[in-house]
């Protein structure tokens, strides 16, 4: 029931109950006396009912305020109107969080809402399994006070949440996490974590499976090197057709054994075991050098190589591995371009960070090859990467190397054009 009242009408009230309790007066010769007590009673009336909402409101127990009539009952219906309304939302609210916590529940992933300053406001039960963040013993804590890993400081400090972070679970060392971090609502932050133990040890295996096979086919393959060349050296003169035998095999015993030098350097890379092996590298005579044994790759094809090295550029990181990834792509330049081409390559600083690139005037790539260059084993074209020996491994480790040095590759390429691979580094 909707109940309205204006300033006019509850004036006229006042007013015409005062002139009625005058008249009365009037007529009993004692207009004072009853205007007086028919006010002094209107303001008790007032007094009792403000003096039970007083306690109705402190100390009362039931939802449902007193009853009364005339104005004070409107009052009270009001105000219980009021009260059922919000409940009602309340209730709704409350659902809308019940569902909330329900599906964060079902989720795999351990799942911490945080303030903007990082600050626990809520977890799930895989918070606590996998991350020992306690909901709600933990409300309040800086979620950097609990998880205390150098690399998750390091995430938090970068702010780039692009990217997961990977941790080990502070509750259990046998658990790798990833951890990934987003805003949430307008101004909260959803913290995810995953459990990847089984996924990082079926990576490791593969690793494994790939070193160990590798280095298992090396043994066998220098044997049948070694026959064939004693059998080439040997002074009997072979028949024609053994001869063109023999030189196949050893044509093909040599690609195998790139190919499984390629893959062991490879895995060597993928498990990062030179993580330990950084120090200062002078990038420019790196650079000097690579091109100088470049030279001694290029006696065929005699391309021009011009190269433009700036003096005095250095970088923290492995030598041997970032001169593997340099030389990969010189050498792929001067496989992949035809007879007399032109091939630049050049070091330089390019604002806050280092730039090396090597241009060249060979086939190009079309567009739709360009990003998967970097896969394993993918070559554009397979029978023109026979012919150069190419393992399609090359830019695998290039990308890998870069990993480790915070470097990124970038790659220009007009189709029958040319080609220009670019790192770039981080300056010091
Ligand atoms: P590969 O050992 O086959 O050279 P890479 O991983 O180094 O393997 O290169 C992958 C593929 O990228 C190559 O097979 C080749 O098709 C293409 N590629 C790499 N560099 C060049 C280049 N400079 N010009 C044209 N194609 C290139």
């Amino acid at each position: 029931m909707y109940f309205r009242i204006t300033a006019r009408a509850l004036l006229t009230r006042i007013i015409s109950g005062l002139i009625a309790s005058a008249i009365v007066g009037y007529l009993i010769g004692q207009t004072f006396l009853v205007v007086s007590l028919v006010t002094i009673g209107l303001l008790a009336w007032h007094y009792s009912h403000l003096f039970k909402l007083i306690q109705w409101l402190w100390q009362g127990k039931s939802i449902s305020p007193p009853q009364a009539n005339g104005v004070w009952g409107r009052i009270y219906d009001g105000l219980y109107r009021r009260i059922r309304k919000q409940r009602q939302k309340q209730k709704q609210l409350n659902e809308r969080i019940r569902k909330f916590r329900d599906g964060a529940e079902a989720l795999p992933d351990a799942a911490l809402v945080l303030s903007h300053e990082l600050n626990i406001l809520w977890g799930n039960k895989k918070a606590s399994q996998l991350l020992g963040v306690r909901w709600p013993g933990d409300v309040g804590q800086r979620i950097d006070n609990l998880i205390r890993f150098p690399e998750f400081s390091k995430y938090l400090e970068d702010g780039d949440f692009e990217s997961p972070c990977l941790i080990i679970s502070p509750i259990n060392t046998e658990l790798q996490l990833e951890l990934r971090m987003m805003a949430y609502g307008s101004d909260q932050i959803l913290l995810l974590a995953r459990d990847i133990s089984k996924i990082q040890r079926l990576e490791e295996m593969r690793r494994d499976f790939v070193a160990n096979v590798s280095h298992e086919l090396k043994t066998p393959l220098t044997v049948v090197r070694g026959y064939v060349e004693m059998v080439q050296a040997s002074d009997s003169a072979l028949e024609p057709h053994w001869q063109k035998a023999f030189s196949t095999i050893e044509t093909q015993v040599s690609r195998m054994d790139r190919l499984v030098e390629q893959l062991l350097v490879l895995s060597r890379v993928e498990n990062n075991v030179d993580s330990d092996n950084h120090h200062q590298v002078d990038l420019s005579r790196l650079i000097l050098t690579i091109v100088e044994d470049a030279q001694w790759l290029n006696q065929e094809k005699k391309h021009v190589i011009h190269s433009d090295i700036a003096p005095d550029i250095s970088l923290e990181g492995n030598e041997h591995e970032l001169k593997s990834a340099c030389l990969n792509l010189l050498s792929n330049a001067i496989a992949y371009t035809p007879e007399n081409g032109v091939i630049d390559v050049t070091l330089r600083i390019d604002g806050n960070k280092i730039r090396f690139s090597v241009k060249d005037n060979g086939p190009g790539i079309k567009p739709e090859h360009v990003n998967r260059l970097t896969e394993r084993f993918f070559r554009v074209d397979k029978s023109r990467s026979r012919n150069t020996g190419g393992s399609g491994l090359g830019l695998a480790i290039v990308k890998h190397v870069l990993n480790h040095h915070h470097g990124e590759l970038s790659i220009e390429s007009d189709w029958q054009q040319g080609s220009e691979f670019i790192i770039f580094f981080k300056t010091l």
